[in-house]
């Protein structure tokens, strides 16, 4: 079973994603963690990520392997996982840039589908519900205002233009960033986490009661 949480940048997918993997013991998967990790290999070994070519060369030579470690997926290079190096402001940068190349896209959707391995997920990112599984009937779309979102990446240290990466997540040829078919779209500009995690939970439980029916 797979929940995919899709929604733009800082809507809250990761923190509500974690705590409904959590709450239904699934494992939980930040795709865009996946994305940042090229993208920061690629600034590391001083590749243009502007470079479509060398960036799909990059990616087609890159050494990875997929772990579960205590119920998150990570994206392992060279048995490292770079937590802290993906959330800087450079490589939040670059990220949306390597996430356009259509090579990148093909490999990101094969290791996030090879992540069923490890069991139940909740997986989220920008295109899980439209393009990675699309045949998962259990689709949510976050979002916020941009004024509130940009408070929230403040909060958190990160000063960073949330509508030019949403523009560039929407406007790429791609599987762009859009509302998947059937996805239930919540707006928490005013819901705390809590709040917005006990939706989708809510939601889930009734969808499963009917369906055991
Ligand atoms: O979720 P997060 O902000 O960490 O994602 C970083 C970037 O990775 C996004 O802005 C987007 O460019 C890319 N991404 C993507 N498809 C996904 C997940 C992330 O294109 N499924």
């Amino acid at each position: 079973m797979v929940i995919a949480i899709d929604g733009t940048s800082a809507s809250g997918k990761s923190t509500n994603a974690r705590l409904v993997a959590k709450a239904l013991g699934f494992v939980y998967v930040d795709t865009g963690a996946m994305y940042r990790t090229l993208a920061w290999h690629c600034l590391q070994a001083h590749i243009d990520v502007h470079n479509a070519r060398a960036v799909t060369a990059a990616c087609r030579r890159w050494k990875t392997k997929l772990a579960c470690v205590d119920g998150h997926v990570r994206l392992l290079v060279d048995g490292y996982f770079p937590e802290k190096e993906i959330r800087t402001a450079e490589v939040s940068v670059a990220v949306s840039v390597v996430a356009t190349v259509p090579k990148v896209r093909e490999w990101m959707k094969k290791k996030q589908r090879e992540c069923i391995q490890f069991g139940n997920l909740v997986m989220e990112g920008r295109d899980i519900g439209t393009n990675v599984f699309p045949e998962t009937d259990y689709k949510y779309y976050l979002d916020a205002h941009l004024e509130e979102r940009t408070k929230r990446r403040a909060a958190e240290g990160v000063n960073e233009n949330l509508a030019a990466r949403d523009q560039r997540d929407s406007q790429r040829a791609t599987a762009p960033l859009m509302i998947a078919l059937g996805a239930r779209v919540i707006n928490n500009s005013n819901l705390t986490s809590e709040q917005t995690s006990s939706m989708i939970l809510e939601d889930m439980r009734q969808r499963l009661a009917a369906e055991a029916k």
